[in-house]
Order: C-alpha cells, then sequence, then structure tokens
C-alpha cells in the first residue's frame, strides 16, 4: 500500500525496521527503548543525538534554541501567543493564508490584540499575498505565517519581509522538507506526524531572546523558558517520539545527506502530480495557483463529487490509500512527504492517467 495520509503520515521503512527491534529490547541494554527514564543515560545521548541532529540538518544557529515538547501543533497555537503577546500592549500579526492559520488567528485573540494582515478567503485560499498586500502593523509582537498550509496545499516559497519584528512560522506540514534559514525567524513550530515522525512530539525553534518576556503566573508547562533551562525535560519528555524523530534525521542525513538535495527530490516528486494535472485538458482541477503550489500536499478535484468519490475508490482498490481531501474541502489530497517513495507518487500518477482514459 502507498499511503498518502495527511499525518500522521508514511514512516521511512528502515526507521520502522529499527524501532521494531527496539521496542522489544535495545541491543546492549536489554529494555524497550520505551522503558527507559529520561533521566538515565541511554535515553539522555538518544535525546541529545535527536536534537544535534536537527541542529546540523537545519544549520540552527546558537541564537536559537531547540525544544522537544508535547501537545502537537495546537498548543503553539496558544504558547506564542501566551509567551510574547499576553501581558503586552502589542498587536500580533496574523497571515492568513488557510486553515491551519486561522486556527492559529482563533487561539491567538483570547490571549492579546491581533490584527489579520491578509486574508485569502474570498480567493478560496488558492493563492499567497506578494510582500505589497500584506498589511503589517509597525511595531507588532510578531508575524505569523503557515508555512504550508496542509489543507489546501499552498506553500510560501520565500518568506515575507517583517523586518525587525519576530517572524514566527507554523512549519507542520513542511518541515525538513526543504532548507530554511532558521536566523531569519523567531520561532518555527512543526508536530511531528507528517515529515519528522509520530504524533507526540512538537519541535520548537525559538530565538532565545524570545523566551525572556512570558510572565511567570502562566501554566508552568506554558512557559518557553521552562524547557529550555530543562533541556526540554521539565516534565517528562515524550521519549519514544523523540528517540523516532532522531531516527527520522538519521535516515534523512544518510539518505539524502543535506535539505538542499531533499528539496530537489521533493520537487521532482510533486512535478510528477502537477504535471498529470496540467496535462489532463481539465479533468483534474488543481486548487492552488502554480506558482504557489505545496511541494507535500497536492490538492485537486475532477468535475463533481461523484467523480471525485469514484476516483478515491479505485484508487483504494489499487493500494493508494487515504487519499481523501481534508472534510471540509473535499476532492483529492495526496500527501507526499519525505517518506513517501517516487515510486508511490509514480504510481499515483500512472493511475491519475489511466483513470482519465
Ligand atoms: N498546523 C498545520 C499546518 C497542520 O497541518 C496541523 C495538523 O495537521 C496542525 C497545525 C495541527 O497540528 P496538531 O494536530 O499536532 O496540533
Amino acid at each position: 500500500v502507498f499511503n498518502f495520509s495527511a499525518g500522521p503520515a508514511v514512516m521511512p521503512l528502515p526507521v520502522l525496521e529499527e524501532a521494531q527491534r527496539d521496542l522489544v529490547a535495545l541491543p546492549g541494554v536489554g529494555s524497550s527503548v520505551m522503558e527507559l527514564s529520561h533521566r538515565g543515560k541511554t535515553y539522555m545521548d538518544i535525546h541529545a543525538d535527536a536534537k544535534a541532529r536537527l541542529v546540523s540538518l537545519l544549520n540552527i544557529p546558537d541564537t536559537h534554541e531547540v525544544l522537544l515538547l508535547q501537545g502537537g501543533s495546537r498548543l503553539q497555537f496558544s504558547m506564542i501567543p501566551l509567551n510574547l503577546l499576553k501581558g503586552t500592549d502589542k498587536t500580533a500579526d496574523y497571515v492568513l493564508t488557510g486553515s491551519w492559520g486561522k486556527k492559529a488567528l482563533e487561539e491567538a485573540v483570547k490571549e492579546g490584540k491581533t490584527n489579520v494582515a491578509w486574508d485569502g478567503k474570498s480567493i478560496n485560499f488558492n493563492n499567497l499575498p506578494s510582500q505589497s498586500d500584506l498589511k503589517l502593523t509597525s511595531d507588532a509582537a510578531y508575524v505569523h505565517i503557515t508555512s504550508n498550509e496542509t489543507i489546501q496545499g499552498v506553500q510560501f516559497q520565500s518568506i515575507p519581509e517583517v523586518g525587525n519584528v519576530p517572524l514566527v512560522a507554523d512549519l507542520s506540514s513542511d518541515f525538513l522538507s526543504r532548507p530554511v534559514d532558521v536566523s531569519k525567524y523567531g520561532i518555527i513550530y512543526a508536530c511531528a506526524q507528517k515529515n519528522a515522525g509520530p504524533a507526540g512530539v512538537t519541535v520548537v525553534i525559538i530565538r532565545k531572546d524570545l523566551m525572556e518576556h512570558a510572565s511567570g503566573d502562566l501554566p508552568g508547562y506554558m512557559v518557553y523558558r521552562n524547557h529550555a533551562e530543562n533541556d526540554s525535560m521539565w516534565n517528562t519528555p515524550p521519549t519514544f517520539g523523540i528517540y523516532l524523530l532522531g531516527l527520522v534525521c538519521k535516515w534523512l542525513q544518510e539518505e539524502f545527506g543535506s535539505l538542499e538535495k531533499l528539496q530537489a527530490h521533493n520537487q521532482a516528486k510533486a512535478q510528477l502530480l502537477y504535471d498529470a494535472i496540467d496535462q489532463s485538458g481539465g479533468f483534474y482541477l488543481g486548487h492552488a495557483v502554480p506558482e504557489v503550489r505545496s511541494k507535500m500536499n497536492v490538492t485537486f478535484k475532477l468535475g463533481d463529487d461523484d467523480s471525485d468519490k469514484k476516483f478515491l475508490a479505485a484508487a483504494n482498490e489499487l493500494g493508494l490509500t487515504q487519499l481523501g481531501g481534508h472534510r471540509s474541502v473535499g476532492g483529492v489530497r495526496a500527501s507526499i512527504y519525505n517518506a513517501m517513495p517516487v515510486e508511490g507518487v509514480e504510481k499515483l500518477r500512472d493511475f491519475m492517467l489511466d483513470f482519465k482514459k
């Protein structure tokens, strides 16, 4: 089966095989990797290794801290305004490019003043703003963007210019799929369950000075500083998820070497499907305008709901699974994260050509 789920998503096979072995007993240790105290050396080495691999893959500078948290990206929708906005008289700018940006804003409005810097609703979130479209607040607490909108399949190709204001970016669905210049961001966050591991661990990369603002009366878990000061062991970390995150990073390093190479690979993979859409003479209708198409989530429709259903059922029969669009938009969505092999994408492309015939 080739599984095109948007997340939790397909994992690299070598990672699953290594995890299968270690789940019963880690070689040389004799306990399951899930049974290790987070204070013991074996786990501490796994923890440090996962962080070091992230730092190496993403070239994370010393100015930024890597936190390995729980609560998914949706907890970040709250933690960010709690730490950076609450208790200030500043405004946070939100760029709404799809469903997830909207949900992030819904949490931020509970914590302080917000401004919608751009809203793609009137164009059904099929395009992204140009720099001059953005209505940014001067001296904002931060500007929030969603790097890749998983549901609509639109992805920033370059990041907006925001001056000295911290740029906060939700990279949940394109984390580790292409290089990012971490120094340009105040915060990057990503739940792991698409490109980086299983659900349950969330990576937050935060500029160190931004952790100073949070007031002491927040619940302890919500304060970034607590996690940073305790090497992400303020409470018991999601040890098994972090172990898998480390294995996924190792796999990326061994398989691709660098995120530049991986980006080229991901572009070529996505192009197979976009070509099938563009050369279908309107049989397949892509959602995003070509310039902002996501390399991770390819979204399209057929002429009507009935044809979408027939397409999905026939694909499923061939072992091309979980291709249904998000329940809020329907249609078809092929999520082709790092671990989706080229053969899977080729099989889908061939099916698209056959189905059209
Ligand atoms: N942001 C984006 C872009 C997502 O795709 C998702 C999940 O699909 C989320 C946030 C929410 O992540 P979680 O379910 O881990 O809270």
